[in-house]
């Protein structure tokens, strides 16, 4: 158990990880006073124009995780798959008020869907499956379409194969050789929303208000907060039931899926700022990023405050020509590209959030805008 401690302003934040998270923790961090280190193994990654000191290395490389300590009076992370034994080293010789148990154990989707069934909260039924037989089995158990997924490392839809028969498994050639997997049972959806939520050491608890997350190719595609569907009461409850089994401090997010019969069901947890609540910078009184850095310096936690709706559009790759015509006809559309050099299909290069009077107006305009061929 982690002693709650005060960091102030001035102090040095060390956050594993450089990516867009780390970029936007970082620009809350600085705004606050704080210095900032990072650490990051790609050299241009988008929280080195935003650090004070940024280590270029390997997020397993022990010196360079010890060069980020000694320079930093606190660290936490924006990177989910820190080694273990790595990370209970950092949490045994420096401040790392988030711990290394509810980390580890969200690491791999087969204790993570476990410690959320233990706590009464609902999962979709799931299984460890280590070749075709397993899928099968558990086909024949739940039915099909079954989706089968990495249990470790996989992010925006990576590593995930969709299987409704028989016959597609035979033709998919699923690694199992390579790593583990989990078959999950594939849901009929109704709608995707997410929950975000702050704790800080003292113990305070902040929740901002529940987003819906349109998916498309299972990368998310658009948020929009407040969800249209109301049940941010059964969203908190089954929150409140994880929170009891697993320690958190900081930032995290549940993502829950709502199935054609109304049932809401826990999709994953994720320990660090997500992608859903982007908007929360324009949209509310202080936003995830704020929650987080405000939470592990032990700092009072301030109610969140919604201004109006929002939407958030990811920008991909993509969709990046559309940028330079269509996006500054638009003085509510709020931009952030977070200067990633290498721009690819699908890789999220960016972001913007549109305050929504009217939100199905705003959808209208962004299908007529972004996805016309
Ligand atoms: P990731 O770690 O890549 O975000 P998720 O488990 O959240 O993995 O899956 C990504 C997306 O794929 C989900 O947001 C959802 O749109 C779709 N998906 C995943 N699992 C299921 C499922 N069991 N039933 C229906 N859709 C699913
Ligand atoms: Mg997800």
């Amino acid at each position: 158990m982690t002693l709650s401690r005060r960091i102030y302003p001035g102090a040095t934040i060390g956050i594993i990880g450089g990516g867009q998270l780390g970029k936007m923790l970082a620009q809350s961090a600085l705004r606050m006073g704080y210095k900032v280190a990072v650490l990051d193994p790609s050299e241009d990654a988008p929280a080195k124009a935003t650090s004070h000191l940024f280590i270029n290395a390997a997020f397993d490389d022990e010196e360079a995780l010890k060069q980020l300590g000694d320079a930093s009076d606190i660290i936490t992370y924006e990177f989910e798959n820190i080694d273990g034994p790595l990370l209970e080293h950092m949490v045994s010789d420096y401040y790392v008020p988030q711990g290394a148990g509810t980390l580890l154990a969200l690491q791999n989707r087969e204790t993570e869907k476990g410690a959320v069934e233990q706590s009464g909260a609902k999962v979709v039924p799931f299984a460890s499956v280590a070749g075709d037989e397993d899928v099968r089995a558990f086909a024949e158990k739940e039915g099909w379409p079954v989706i089968v997924k990495t249990a470790t490392g996989g992010y925006d839809g990576k590593g995930q194969y969709v299987i409704d028969s028989d016959d597609t498994l035979e033709n998919e050639a699923i690694p199992y050789g390579d790593t583990q997997f989990i078959a999950e049972k594939y849901l009929d959806l109704e709608r995707e929303v997410s929950l975000t939520v702050a704790r800080s050491t003292n113990g305070e608890t902040i929740i901002f208000p529940l987003q819906e997350n349109l998916h498309r190719n299972q990368i998310l595609y658009r948020t929009i907060a407040p969800s249209r569907i109301d049940v941010q009461k059964e969203a908190e409850d089954e929150v409140k039931k994880i929170m009891n089994k697993l320690h958190f401090t900081g930032v995290f997010t549940i993502e829950f899926f709502i199935d054609t019969s109304g049932a809401l069901y826990v999709n994953e947890i994720a320990p660090r700022p997500h992608n859903s609540a982007h908007h929360t910078i324009e949209s509310c009184s202080i936003s995830q990023f704020d929650a987080h850095i405000l939470a592990v310096t032990g700092q009072p936690m301030p109610k969140v405050l919604q201004h109006g709706p929002a939407v958030m559009m990811n920008l991909l790759g993509q969709d990046l020509d559309r940028l330079d015509t269509d996006l500054y006809e638009h003085p509510e559309w709020h931009v952030h590209l977070y200067g990633k050099t290498a721009r690819k299909p699908e890789r999220k290069m960016g972001h913007v959030t549109m305050l929504a009077d009217d939100v199905e107006e705003t959808l209208e305009r962004l299908k007529r805008d972004f996805e016309k061929e």
